[in-house]
């Protein structure tokens, strides 16, 4: 059996829109020269504002989600700053890194992989440690799927003052986010991930607040391209780039905010119902989730069948059937599968195409199931 199309359903990178790719490919002007680049940075800015339901500012920085993050740490940390560090996975103890090599002092606040962190984790920490001004935390934990409840959090450490920065990377168009009305200062996503662009781009917005403590720094940070400051002093306030910027990228982000806000805010939904019909056929089937609540509406993680070699069954459906699936990372790896059904892979077709992709794999394995079918009941089951 062979499929026109590569299914990849790694959670990120993502397959992409056909329209998105003619996007980068055909966008061919000099972004220092020609006026039409700062409009199409300016709206797609405006883009990604709607779909973090933020007012704040939107900068598109040149380099995938790991530049957002460390930019943002880099700009807002200052040394021997204690910073709570909110980590159940491996995407949170990054955060805590950065915050070290930076200079500052990481607070971790640790929880069993398979639970979200909740308000009631951080009273005893704060209660311990006074005078904290900033917090790290990832929204959706892509390693393992599970979404950590910042609608809540974030408000609790306004009210405290202390200034939130989100890892957004994996959940901004594919999960609720609605930063400003969160309370989330720094929110931050990648081009790769559920808006379904090309890796290279990273994406963030600060509030008035985070600004603010990027200025009054007692020691200014001294680098330039991690810098924000950078940023408010070029663009932000002269519409001007400190550096020439990657347009057939920006374009290709453009239209991919274009297409999930045409569909705005029905395409959360989408994700939300996919997500539980793919949940349900995999517990169906006896399988076994990896978060225990939780569930993030992009990634799913579940448990790899007793038996059955990681390596040599996702090579064989990626050889035979085109499928791509993600391993997992860290002391995950080798224990769990994730399927990224996030941007334009939150298509029940391709879902379907997956996982009869994924039963036919499986029963060559000599393991049974009747993944695509489940699916499909579960859908008919939602719209009853
Ligand atoms: C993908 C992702 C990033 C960016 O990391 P890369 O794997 O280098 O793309 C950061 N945080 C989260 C939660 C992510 O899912």
């Amino acid at each position: 059996m062979h499929y026109q199309e590569d299914l990849i359903f790694t959670p990120g990178p993502t397959a992409t829109d056909p329209r998105v790719q003619e996007a980068m490919a055909g966008c061919r002007l000099n972004p220092d020269f020609d006026s039409r680049f700062t409009e199409i940075y300016s709206e797609t800015a405006a883009k990604l504002g709607r779909i973090m339901g933020t007012q704040n500012p939107v900068l598109i920085l040149a380099g995938e989600g790991m530049l957002g993050l460390e930019a943002s740490i880099a700009s807002l940390v200052e040394p021997g700053e204690k910073v709570l560090c909110l980590a159940n996975g491996l995407f949170g103890k990054g955060l805590a890194d950065f915050v070290q090599s930076y200079g500052g002092k990481p607070i971790l606040v640790e929880k069993d992989w398979r639970k979200p962190i909740t308000v009631d984790d951080l009273d005893e920490i704060l209660g311990q440690n006074p005078g904290i001004n900033l917090a790290t935390m990832v929204h959706c934990e892509t390693p393992t799927g599970i979404l950590n409840p910042l609608e809540e959090i974030c408000p609790y450490l306004s009210e405290k003052g202390i200034i939130s920065i989100v890892d957004a990377v994996a959940s901004i168009g594919g999960d609720r986010v609605n930063a400003d009305q969160n309370k989330m200062d720094v929110i931050l996503g990648g081009s790769q991930k559920a808006l379904s662009a090309p890796p290279g781009l990273s994406f963030l917005s600060l509030s008035p607040r985070a600004w603010e403590k990027i200025e009054k720094r007692k020691e200014p940070f001294r680098g330039f391209y991690l810098n924000l400051k950078v940023w408010q002093d070029t663009w932000l306030k002269k519409g001007t780039f400190p550096y020439t910027q990657p347009a057939p990228d920006i374009a290709a982000l453009g239209v991919a905010c274009e297409i999930a806000l045409e569909n705005w805010p029905w395409v959360l939904e989408n994700h939300e119902q996919l997500a539980a019909a793919v949940r349900g056929s995999l517990l169906t089937n006896g399988l076994e989730l990896y978060p225990l609540s939780n569930f993030a509406s992009t990634v799913s993680a579940f448990f790899i069948p007793g038996g059955i070699s990681d390596n040599s069954f996702r090579q064989h459906l990626w050889e035979q059937y085109r499928v791509q699936i993600g391993g997992s990372l860290g002391p995950l790896d080798g224990l769990i599968w994730r399927l990224g059904h996030m941007g334009y892979n939150s298509d029940s077709g391709r879902i379907f195409r997956t996982l009869t992709a994924l039963d036919r794999a499986f029963s060559e394995f000599k393991f049974n199931t009747n993944l695509a079918v489940s699916f499909a009941q579960q859908l008919k089951e939602q719209n009853k």
